[in-house]
């Protein structure tokens, strides 16, 4: 399996460098050349299986021959193992025709940690077979880091380094970072915001002595193998609800478009899939951009469900690559304007193929805190918020079967905002139970670029 990138002016690669490359050279976006695909009788089959061995069918179509199937079978079975729940992605029933798939099972309470447990094995295991080290520098807003520290704390060829910003994040949130106390993992409180944050690891990573020093990589969303990864629960959820005999719907809560792709992605190999429902907080750009056809970044708001207070939803350039036809030259000239003001036009058709699938629904606080009290109420179910924007988002758009809104976080995970509308304070799951008792491990540093990489060179003994 050959990966191309979006933007055309990278030649392809195969799995092990679309995964451990992250972004093409060219600024692209790696996808597959083609599609791989299952048969309906494939699809039927995956009902009733163990998710890692679903997992490993759906994953090893994308890796092909470069990683052994025994190999790819056994780091799924370790990745999911770490969830709390047998099934790793459960259905919960909330209306007659509606269900919720349960995403947060994993050891950070997040849905990240879906793609992020598969993924560190996967450097893990490619990293060994080069003999090579890599840093991943990383900066969270809050679930990202705690999902990668809790996936590669304790991997022999990766080295962690977390910026958060200080008193920025839960204190749940920051604990998933600052208590692993596996060497390979280094916490960074900066004084700054979460884009200072974001701003130094963009520069460290234009840094060509830093980059071949530590071996710089990312493990942001872009990468291919937590699409594929994502693609997995689409399989899972759908078939225990009839697939492939009837197709059923998605309602995806969303930021940077990775899991929302991930449905189409499952779609194009096979399953049938009548709609999926990118819904968002405030931060609006792709609901309007389904809507309207503009695809242009607005200002960040601060809202109950900060994981996607996003206004440029990396992942959608892929799906707008499949909507004009794979044209490159269109695709890049498209997301070089988007990138200079911050707006592109989707043309005509384009749009007509995405609507084919896609709806945007866009979700207000208000609404949001609504809905997590009306859920409660009708379903005994203690939602989170961005979950409760997926929740809302059925009542805006007329689904005919059965659809499954994804529930991306516990709602532990927001125990403040929960409680406050709900007056119910969630509980951490008895895994995590005993997290505000652990030992937190982490630096302060300044908002100051060249200190944070001279931490980095120093980290990682470069
Ligand atoms: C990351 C995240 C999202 C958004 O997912 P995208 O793939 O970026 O669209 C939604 N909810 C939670 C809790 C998240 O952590």
């Amino acid at each position: 399996m050959r990966y191309v990138s979006t933007r055309g002016q990278s030649p392809s690669v195969g799995f092990t460098d679309a995964v451990l490359g992250g972004l093409a050279p060219d600024g692209g976006l790696y996808v597959p050349e083609a599609w791989p695909s299952f048969s309906a009788s494939e699809i039927a089959a995956m009902a009733g299986r163990p998710y890692a061995e679903v997992a490993a069918q759906v994953i090893g179509a994308f890796a092909g021959d470069e990683i052994p199937t025994e190999a790819l079978k056994a780091m799924c079975a370790e990745a999911y193992g770490t969830f709390s729940h047998k099934a790793v992605v459960p259905l919960t029933q909330i209306a007659p025709d509606a269900f919720i798939a349960e995403l947060f099972h994993g050891p950070s309470l997040a849905f990240k940690d879906v793609a992020m447990q598969i993924l560190a094995r996967l450097y893990d295991h490619l990293l060994g077979k080069q003999r090579r080290t890599q840093t991943i520098l990383c900066a969270t807003s809050g679930d990202t880091g705690g999902a990668a520290v809790e996936a590669f704390r304790g991997a022999r060829n990766v080295k962690v380094v977390a910026l958060f910003p200080e008193g920025r994040i839960s204190e749940v949130q920051r604990r998933f970072m600052t208590t692993a106390a596996e060497d390979n993992i280094a916490c960074v409180a900066v004084s700054g915001t979460f884009d200072d944050c974001q701003a130094i690891v963009k520069a460290a990573f234009q840094d060509q002595s830093l980059r071949q020093a530590v071996d710089l990589s990312g493990v942001n969303s872009i990468n291919f193998a937590r699409i594929a990864a994502q693609a997995v629960y689409f399989f899972t959820t759908a078939v225990a609800l009839g697939a492939p005999q009837r197709a059923v719907s998605y309602c995806v809560p969303s930021g940077n478009f990775g899991d929302a792709f991930a449905g189409y992605v499952a779609m194009r190999m096979g399953l049938p899939i009548a709609r999926i429902v990118a819904a968002t907080n405030s931060n609006d750009i792709l609901a309007r951009a389904f809507e309207t056809g503009g695809y242009a970044r607005g200002s960040v708001q601060a809202t109950l469900s900060p994981a996607m207070d996003i206004q440029s939803a990396s992942n959608f350039e892929r799906l707008y690559f499949e909507a004009v036809g794979r044209d490159p030259a269109q695709t890049a000239r498209a997301f070089a304007a988007f990138a200079e003001t911050g707006a592109l036009d989707i043309p005509p058709a384009a749009l007509a193929a995405m609507q084919k699938t896609f709806r945007g629904v866009a979700v207000g606080e208000a609404e949001t805190e609504r809905t997590i009290v009306q859920t409660l109420d009708q379903t005994g179910e203690l939602i989170d918020p961005h979950t409760a924007v997926g929740v809302a988002a059925l009542s805006h758009v007329d689904l005919a079967g059965p659809v499954v809104v994804l529930s991306t976080a516990h709602a532990a995970k927001f125990p403040e905002d929960v409680a406050r509308v709900t007056g119910v304070t969630p509980t951490l799951p008895r895994g995590v139970a005993d997290l505000s008792a652990r030992t937190e491990r982490f630096d302060r540093l300044a908002a100051d670029g060249e200190a944070i990489k001279a931490h980095v060179r120093a980290f990682a003994g470069a």
